[in-house]
């Protein structure tokens, strides 16, 4: 301000020199009269002549009016009162230049002044614009470029805001906390910074550059929804983010409905750096619980129930790592403390029930000499009873009781047959099979060849049983009979 003043100051005793000039001008003229002879008429015309010549210098005078030119590389822009006034609006375009950057710009151009005494009018009409001006200097502000293996990808205000979005740019992918010790982050591409002088709209904020440089030139892509896709399978098929996806589609969230078929829109983001971060992390983790399933004849055949509800357990693991981008490429686990112990869930599960495949064979279904396979009361006959039609008759017996083979022949099942518990049927040839069921347990295997009266199982009331006993049927080319019918 001071500086201007003194502009002003000292263009205003410029400007009186016109009017000094003025004065003596006239007074030669007053001394000139006095030296010559007034009675000749040469010297009244002389004489005016020179009040002529004196009329033309005022008029001239009062007629025009002493400006300064602006020229910007030798090209006149206009006209300011004075010097000072020129300097002023010069310093405001560059002023408004650098706005933002908080620097007055500066410019490489030439900017001249030049004084001159012109026509009022022609000034009036020149009169220096700030718009004009404002277009025709190219301003230039010093700045700092981060350049990535020699190329200048962003340019900021100073060094101190291109250390400021570096250090944030590794932050953001390194994420340091209590439990995360950032021992290292650097950059896998060289990086630098250099100082440049840069137009003052190639200038990015520190928050613009920094999401410049987490973003790079996104790329965007179609992306064609495959059977069984979820937003978390497409995320990571495209090394996305599932936020990213859905990001890239307007009115997405992780609920919304996709079909094979569907086209989405995938915005591939590329960082321009790469942070590569080495520390040690301190995270809990889940301890899945196990599952183990018993089999149980209280539980109906084919359902199962919960005896004992999994629960998780956690621990701490403490393990070194290295990250690319937040993606660890190396883990070591070093410490791992038990905090809870999972609990096992225990699923009790009802027999399995089987088809019952019997390959037993045909034939004329003569058998000879069935013997009763256990001697007790028959507690139910063969044929339609009040729960449905019952395919055998029921002999009365105690649990552990031994029952025998009906007639020799070879075990074609040994085993859990849903309703009928464990169970045997024996073919003994000519389209002629026996079954006994309800055991508790088995005393012979699939493929064993029995002889008529051999123990092969012990009376029991597993499958569909109300108490222990033995259910025997007999089978003819694949259909029960009255076993009564056989029995002597
Ligand atoms: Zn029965």
């Amino acid at each position: 301000m001071i500086q201007a003043r003194q502009y002003l100051k000292k263009n205003k005793l410029k400007e009186h020199i016109p009017r000094f000039s003025q004065v003596k001008l006239l007074t030669r003229f007053a001394n000139f009269f006095k030296s010559i002879s007034w009675k000749s008429p040469k010297i009244i015309g002389i004489s005016a002549l020179g009040v002529i010549i004196i009329g033309a210098g005022v008029f001239y005078l009062s007629t025009t009016v002493v400006a300064v030119g602006i020229t910007v590389n030798g090209k006149n822009l206009g006209y300011a009162q004075n010097k000072a006034e020129a300097e002023q609006i010069v310093q405001e375009v560059l002023r408004k230049h650098g706005e933002g950057s908080g620097q007055v710009a500066q410019t490489s151009d030439k900017i001249e002044y030049e004084k001159v005494r012109i026509n009022k009018n022609e000034y009036a009409a020149n009169i220096i614009s700030f718009a004009v001006l404002l277009n025709a200097v190219k301003p230039y502000i010093n700045g700092c470029a981060i350049q990535i293996n020699g190329e200048t990808v962003v340019y900021l205000a100073d060094e101190e805001q291109a250390d400021s979005v570096l250090t944030k740019y590794k932050e953001y992918f390194t994420k340091p906390s209590d439990t995360n010790k950032v021992d290292s982050a650097e950059f896998e591409e060289e990086v630098t910074k250099v100082a440049v002088q840069v137009h003052p709209n190639d200038l990015k904020s520190v928050d613009e550059a920094l999401d410049y440089l987490l973003k790079g030139d996104a790329v965007e892509k179609e992306y064609t929804i495959q059977k069984d896709d979820s937003f978390w399978l497409i995320a990571r098929k495209n090394d996305m983010l599932v936020e990213e996806v859905l990001a890239a589609n307007p009115g997405f969230t992780e609920d919304t409905i996709i079909q094979p078929g569907q086209v989405i829109k995938l915005t591939k983001v590329e960082p321009l750096l790469t942070v590569v971060s080495k520390g040690t992390k301190v995270v809990k983790e889940t301890i899945p619980f196990d599952v183990k399933t018993i089999t149980s004849t209280k539980v109906a055949s084919g359902k199962s129930v919960v005896q004992q509800a999994g629960k998780d357990g956690e621990k701490e693991v403490t393990y070194k790592y290295v990250e690319k981008n937040g993606r660890t490429v190396e883990k070591t686990v070093v410490k791992e403390e038990v905090i809870t112990k999972p609990v096992t869930q225990i699923i009790a599960k009802g027999p399995v029930v089987r088809t019952v495949y019997v390959g037993t064979s045909r034939g004329s279904g003569s058998v000879s000499g069935l013997q009763w396979p256990l001697s007790g009361r028959i507690t139910s006959y063969y044929g339609y009873r009040s729960g449905g039609f019952h395919s055998g008759i029921d002999i009365d017996g105690v649990t552990g009781q031994p029952y025998y083979a009906a007639s020799a022949g070879k075990v074609v099942l040994a085993g859990y047959a849903g309703g009928y518990g464990y169970c045997i049927i024996i073919d003994h040839g000519n389209g002629v099979a026996t079954r006994y069921a309800h055991s508790s347990k088995l005393l012979v295997g699939v493929g064993d060849q029995v002889s008529k009266g051999q123990n092969i199982g012990l009376v029991g009331s597993t499958g569909k049983s109300t108490g222990s006993h033995l259910h025997f049927e007999v089978i003819v080319n694949g259909s029960t009979v009255n076993p009564l019918n056989y029995l002597p």
